[in-house]
């Protein structure tokens, strides 16, 4: 018996973004029903096919999505939140889409206004989504055919029996949100599971024999109760379900004190994902139960990089060596979503590069060549040694200067001057601001001819001078008006950025940057993350000839916008050759060189935006410490080049700062701008609980829809926030994303935000 390759899940977008073209097209009346289900129908066969010619075994199905797999998964279950019960209605009855779609974005029609469900982060990707909802009383039902129809359609297509794929029971609970009070969802899971049983026996009844049931949450910190949940709930399907052949998945950590507990889950096979955790291999081993198989998640599913087959073996051989061949299994490390479709379509990508990295199609490739391997081919071993060795010693990614440079960093390098009290000093009597100052977070309206000026600087039809001739413009009225409204603080308004990762990348070596590479964000949203292959450098200033020219159209401070290390990191596919917090060191020195070179351009105040460190939070809580420490450190690189009276300003969009604020205070940022509109300023609880002591924008209104709030609701809110910090250290700003707004309600909302801060200081 040979060993069983498997993948854990296909990315359903399309190499060419298919499926976005369909649903969009769908929502805007421009498709009907049929050709959606035609295009869903075309990528999953075509996915299948991949799958197939790439040798797995088990080729999983229902892990195509409209919009997100967890959605998909409350519809299975029947956890349709009461306020779509008029959508149920107003939809005709084969319509399940048009609800699910309604779930999903919301439903503005006929009459009807009801919210999206809310959507969040997918463990520590950048992927979101759906939250499910659960009341105390919330009953579950076999509800969607999604899952059984995916079965058939698979099975037909494939002529082989595929492989479903579902979230299970626990995870599914821990995903979602309790809506009211005096319960906690775990204790739903009596009235959940009969509906996965049902489930699970109505695939076996239509012949499924292996079933993956994704369970992330077991390599998660777990409470007691998390913990019995899963004994429950596999105890109570292996009695109900016997004769099914059941994987439990984890991936993204290791198990570490769970190792027991997942392993003694009574299922088939358990699936380990060993590039995010390799040293689980050995516990796993000698804590799995006779009969039960491993599935060794081996190539990341995360990144970009061709796997190191080495490694990889070393692996595979060692289980084997434990368990025999009949009870190991080769897979990805997770589903290989978060990974873009397919390398071949990279034709413009440098040729040694490509020689580096591999796609979820290439990946595939890369499980049934490990197999092969194993059976005795051992050319395929060769190659890929000499791709490896390649990418290790490249002169193109290894720089001595930068590392040299990185491995000096000093603690000095990493603070300012003098104290906070100091510069707050020196910088008050240099700017000579108003109380509660007023500024934005950086972006203005991109309008379709802003965006229309790139993509025709793209194609060549209109050349750099005329480019930046319209960019100038642009920055020029924006200039003019904030001048007449009367902020304090103005900005540029980042009309010649894309985006605020890819326009650093596209100015630092190190970066690379492909064509297709487009991975899922949310529903039919797409994010294209940068390459960062090499060590990072900046070979030219960046952002010093837009700013320069900004500043030199007003009297008014103009403040300089970038993006911070931590987030460029996030937010981009990074190497796997150097820890993290060295890849970030070293763009925290491009970052420290850019804020001195605007500094001696005379440039007073600068921002260093930082939305993406707490996404960087690890998954266990145990090395969140760890990682703080040198994400913190990394900024304080990026901002510590540059004298007391120069200005320093960060700004972070989350609403979650009790657990880190002693972290963001380490900081040292002289000001920060936060989201907090939208939570009425109660997020200020845990600045002033912690007397934090910079100064502080609060957002004073939510920029994610249209309306434009009044001055006496921002004046109420910052009277809330003077209520809780030091007036002297209180900035006045909106919420950040205006780049997504029009500018009619932009204009007249900071219009009133501008009075309202007059009134402010009136007040006092
Ligand atoms: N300066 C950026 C902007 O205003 C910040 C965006 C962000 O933090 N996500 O768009
Ligand atoms: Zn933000």
């Amino acid at each position: 018996m040979r060993m069983l390759k498997h993948n854990l899940g296909y990315p359903r977008m399309g190499s060419r973004r298919q499926l976005k073209t369909a649903c969009e097209q769908y929502w805007q009346g421009q498709i009907g029903r049929s050709e959606l289900f035609l295009a869903a129908k075309r990528l999953q066969e075509e996915h299948w096919k991949i799958q197939q010619d790439a040798g797995m075994d088990l080729i999983p199905c229902n892990d195509f999505s409209f919009y997100d797999q967890v959605l998909d998964m409350s519809l299975l279950l029947g956890a349709v939140p009461e306020r779509y019960a008029p959508v149920v209605t107003d939809v005709d009855s084969n319509a399940e889409i048009d609800l699910y779609f309604a779930m999903a974005r919301g439903y503005q029609q006929h009459g009807l206004d009801i919210t999206a469900m809310e959507m969040t982060k997918w463990f520590d990707t950048n992927y979101h989504y759906i939250v499910p909802e659960f009341t105390a009383q919330q009953q579950f039902r076999l509800f969607s055919n999604k899952v059984f129809n995916a079965f058939d359609a698979a099975r037909h297509f494939t002529g082989t029996v595929p492989k479903p794929v579902l979230i299970g029971p626990v995870s599914y609970l821990l995903l979602g949100k309790e809506k009211g009070s005096g319960f906690h969802r775990i204790a739903l899971l009596n009235r959940l599971l009969p509906v996965y049983i049902e489930v699970l026996q109505k695939l076996q009844a239509q012949g499924a024999v292996w079933v993956q049931l994704d369970e992330p949450f077991l390599a998660t910190d777990l409470t007691e109760e998390e913990a019995a949940a899963y004994r429950t709930a596999y105890e109570e399907i292996a009695r109900k379900c016997k004769g099914l052949k059941l994987i439990v998945a984890t991936y993204f950590e290791g198990l570490k004190e769970n190792t027991a507990l997942a392993a003694g889950l009574p299922v088939c096979c358990l699936h380990i994902d060993l590039t995010r955790a390799p040293q689980q291999l050995e516990k796993v081993l000698q804590a799995l139960p006779p009969k039960t198989s491993l599935s060794l998640g081996v190539v990341d599913g995360r990144n970009i990089w061709k796997n190191d087959y080495e490694t990889s073996l070393a692996f595979l051989r060692k289980a084997v060596a434990a368990l025999g061949e009949a009870r190991v299994m080769i897979a990805p490390g997770c589903s290989l979503l978060h990974t873009p479709a397919d390398l071949e379509l990279e034709t413009e990508l440098d040729p040694e590069m490509r020689s580096w990295m591999a796609f979820a199609r290439q990946k595939l490739q890369e499980v049934q060549e490990l197999d092969a391997i194993l059976q005795g081919n051992t050319a395929l071993l060769e190659a890929n040694r000499s791709a490896i060795l390649s990418r290790r010693t490249s002169p193109r990614i290894h720089k001595q200067e930068v590392k040299q440079r990185t491995a000096a960093i000093t603690d000095a390098d990493a603070t300012r001057q003098s104290p906070f009290p100091q510069r707050q000093a020196v910088q008050t009597a240099r700017f000579r601001l108003p109380l509660f100052p007023t500024t934005t977070i950086g972006s203005f309206p991109q309008t379709d001819d802003i965006r229309q000026l790139r993509a025709q600087l793209r194609k060549g039809s209109i050349t750099p001078e005329a480019y930046d001739e319209k960019i100038a413009e642009a920055t020029v009225s924006a200039i003019r008006w904030q001048e007449e409204i009367g902020l304090d603080v103005l900005v540029h308004g980042e009309f010649e950025r894309n985006d605020m990762v890819e326009y650093f990348g596209e100015r630092l070596d190190g970066f690379a940057f492909t064509r297709n590479g487009w991975v899922q964000s949310y529903g039919s949203r797409c994010v294209k993350p940068p390459v960062i292959y090499g060590d990072v450098s900046r070979p030219a200033d960046m952002t010093v000839k837009w700013t320069k020219y900004a500043q030199s159209q007003t009297q008014l401070p103009m403040k300089a916008m970038l993006t911070g290390p931590v987030t460029i990191l996030q937010w981009s596919f990074v190497r796997d050759d150097q820890p993290r917090s060295v890849t970030t060191y070293q763009i925290a020195l491009a970052i420290r060189d850019e804020v001195v070179a605007l500094e001696k351009a005379g440039i007073g105040i600068i921002q260093i935006d930082e939305p993406a460190i707490r996404e960087g939070l690890p998954l266990r809580k145990a090395d969140r410490e760890q990682y703080l420490q040198w994400a913190v450190r990394a900024f304080r690189v990026a901002a510590s080049g540059v004298k007391d009276a120069t200005q320093v300003h960060t700004h972070m969009c989350y609403s979650e700062f009790n657990d880190i604020i002693r972290h963001i205070a380490a900081m040292d940022a002289d000001v920060i701008t936060i989201e907090t509109s939208r939570s009425q300023m109660e997020l200020l609880e845990a600045f002033a609980d912690f007397r934090y002591p910079n100064e502080i924008g609060p957002g004073v209104y939510d920029i994610h829809s249209p309306r434009v709030p009044t001055q006496a609701e921002m004046l109420a809110l910052l009277q809330k926030a003077a209520e809780r910090l030091p007036v002297r250290n209180l900035w006045v700003n909106p919420d950040c994303g205006l780049k997504t707004r029009k500018w009619p309600e932009t204009k007249a909302a900071l219009a009133n935000m501008v009075d309202a801060a007059r009134e402010a200081r009136m007040a006092i």
